[in-house]
């Protein structure tokens, strides 16, 4: 039987797993872990969600260790050691063949390409699979052969294309032999401790897993209701096991649909929108693989990079570190920064605040969610800054303007989230949580940095311009 050599990446699980199922099915699989470091922080990824992928990495090792196969682990410095050294790993366990599912951003791609070359130059043949969207990029068309850019028709394709061929998430690999030693990542690697945030989040696919289940069962239902309110446990908190691939989107659809009656629409309200909001992620990378120009700084609306954004770093350094003086984009922000992730309604009312109200320039709140975010995922996070901003594919009006204090008596009316998030406003009442200033203000918790009716009129009036 001949060796196969899998190389993991944003798929790190051994269910649903194309490429080591296909791989596991004709030879005797040997696993690969390649990992950058500096790669990762060259573009910008939070050490929190480095961490998370390492010990994902771990737990991966130690579920193929129990099905009897092996790992290398390889700490190669950047993308462009990648053809030498998975080259170097099949030759070294005389692999006549390596499998892998296709990542998606141009960056990664271009890489996959020259390690392709680089195999087959020597002999090894190359499988590649698709495993990251529940549906593969380029395979949801208009009847015309062309690529959606509007979301709705989208889903509607998505959904039709989808219930057709059903959602059936492959098994695990059946075991390839006695349980062999698992291997680990190093640590500290290139000075990120691979612990860190494992209170929040503990990684690995059986943690994804038995979250998935708990979501479904309790929670699911009530997501329509629920997912906007930050308080509250309303939505699933799987998104760095999808951003790392510990769990997979078919995953979580068939999980879905089991509770909605077979249903990927038409059910139960809750799973319905939960089903739209994993659609939206395959339609940012459906989008993401169809313009590689999203992954080079630029706008999806080209004519927008035109707008003279505003790059103050004071400005910008206020935000960031939630001293806006607007308690729910404080919190959203303090949240971030805490915790490695931020409630959707947040993310929403941060974005739009820097890009609209501060009318900063996105691709900065952009690069600082990326270098925080435990799920920071280039497709999600450059689809929402974009849709934030008015200048993505289906993004909202550049008219339409989130008020940050009306967010907030909306969605976080009690002030619970704000006081929770913000410990100088931890002993207000409703009101004075969700507008200080007009209560002289509290303790040294700062004073609005902006008027948001001149900011907004300001943001309107540039606009305005630059379309005449
Ligand atoms: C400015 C901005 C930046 C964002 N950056 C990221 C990012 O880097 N990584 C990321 O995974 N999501 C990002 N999102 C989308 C969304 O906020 C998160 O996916 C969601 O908050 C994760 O929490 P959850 O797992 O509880 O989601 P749930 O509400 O339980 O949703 C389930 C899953 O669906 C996907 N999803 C949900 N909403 C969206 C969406 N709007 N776009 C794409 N996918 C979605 C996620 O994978 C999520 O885990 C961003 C949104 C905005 C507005």
């Amino acid at each position: 039987m001949s060796n196969h050599l899998v190389w993991f990446r944003s798929d790190l699980r051994v269910l649903d797993n194309p490429a080591l199922s296909t791989a596991a099915k004709s030879g005797q699989v040997i696993g690969l872990f390649l990992l950058a470091p500096k790669q990762w922080q060259e573009h910008g990824l939070a050490a929190k969600k480095i961490a998370f992928v390492l010990r994902s990495v771990d737990a991966l090792s130690q579920r193929l260790a129990a099905l009897g196969i092996a790992t290398r682990i390889i700490v190669a410095d950047r993308f462009a050691d990648a053809p030498q050294q998975v080259l170097q790993a099949a030759q070294a366990v005389q692999a006549s063949k390596v499998f892998w599912n296709d990542e998606i951003a141009i960056d990664e791609q271009r890489r996959d390409n020259a390690v392709a070359q680089a195999l087959t130059a020597s002999g090894i043949a190359v499988e590649r699979h698709q495993a990251f969207t529940g549906l593969p990029p380029g395979s949801v068309c208009k009847p015309d052969g062309s690529a959606y850019s509007v979301f709705t028709p989208f889903k509607k394709r998505w959904i039709s294309i989808a219930m057709e061929q059903g959602i059936n998430p492959l098994p695990a690999p059946t075991a390839q032999g006695p349980v062999v030693d698992a291997a680990t990542v190093p640590d500290p690697l290139n000075g990120v401790d691979k612990f860190l945030g494992a209170d929040f989040w503990p990684g690995g696919e059986e943690r994804a897993l038995a979250q998935l289940t708990q979501f479904t069962a309790e929670a699911v239902a009530a997501y329509d209701t629920d997912r906007d309110l930050p308080n509250l446990a309303g939505t699933s908190k799987l998104s760095p096991h999808l951003a790392a691939g510990t769990l997979s989107a078919n995953q979580c659809l068939e999980a879905a649909q089991q509770n909605n009656d077979g249903k990927l629409s038409g059910g139960v309200s809750g799973i319905d929108t939960w089903i739209s909001e994993i659609i939206w992620r395959d339609f940012y990378n459906h989008i993401l693989a169809e313009h590689p120009r999203l992954a080079m700084g630029r706008a999806f609306k080209a004519e927008t990079d035109q707008l003279p954004w505003n790059h103050s770093q004071e400005q910008l350094q206020r935000w960031q570190q939630g001293e806006t003086g607007f308690p729910f984009v404080d919190a959203g922000m303090r949240q971030l920064n805490r915790t490695g992730w931020m409630h959707n309604r947040l993310r929403m009312v941060t974005a739009q605040f820097l890009a609209k109200h501060l009318f900063l320039d996105w691709r900065l709140g952009e690069a600082y969610f990326m270098s925080q975010l435990v799920d920071g995922d280039f497709a999600a996070n450059n689809g929402g800054w974009q849709w934030s901003a008015s200048t993505g594919t289906d993004a909202v009006p550049y008219f339409r303007i989130f008020n940050p204090v009306r967010q907030a008596e909306r969605f976080d009316p009690e002030g619970e989230f704000v006081r929770q998030m913000i410990p100088e406003l931890s002993d207000t009442n409703a009101k004075q949580a969700l507008e200080p200033w007009k209560f002289g203000g509290v303790g040294n918790y700062p004073e609005p940095m902006i008027d948001l009716r001149e900011a907004r009129d300001r943001t309107l009036a540039i606009w305005k311009h630059a379309r005449a």
